[in-house]
């Protein structure tokens, strides 16, 4: 995702609006790493703005998807689709009770399919999905032994 004034201006260009609301859209989105889903963006920005609507909120994500200026990840858990600012490739640690996501930058440099494997896909993003459980809920599991 690239700054703020860029989006503005990519918006523009568009000739979509460029509302306050969606001006805070893209300013929680540049600041959040935390892979956030549809509704929590649009509670943080209804928490400050109350008169937005959530139409307003999925159209712009949806739009900043559409100018690949943010990333879906794929629904790892009951949540449905989480929003990625970092929209160049890389991998995530998911923690598979509370779904926290962290981004893991390291390169899989063998991360190749054969072109049996790929059986004529034409391959345009690669990403690893680590499962496991985050050290808050490892404490928290830990706990219930003792
Ligand atoms: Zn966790
Ligand atoms: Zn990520």
């Amino acid at each position: 995702m690239q700054s703020v004034e860029i989006l503005i201006e990519l918006f523009r260009q568009q000739g979509l609006k460029i509302t306050p609301q969606r001006r805070m859209i893209f300013e929680l989105l540049a600041q959040d790493a935390s892979h956030p889903t549809a509704e929590e963006i649009y509670q943080r920005v209804l928490s400050a703005m109350p008169d937005v609507s959530r139409t307003t909120v999925y159209n712009t994500l949806r739009e900043l998807v559409a100018l690949g200026e943010l990333a879906e990840v794929e629904d790892l858990g009951r949540e449905g689709i989480r929003y990625d600012a970092r929209t160049h490739d890389h991998h995530h640690l998911f923690c598979m009770k509370c779904h926290t996501i962290i981004d893991v930058s390291r390169e899989f440099h063998d991360l190749e399919l054969s072109p049996e494997e790929a059986s004529g896909y034409q391959i345009v993003k690669r990403q690893v999905t680590f499962y496991g459980y985050c050290p808050d809920c490892r404490a928290d599991q830990a706990g219930q032994y003792h």
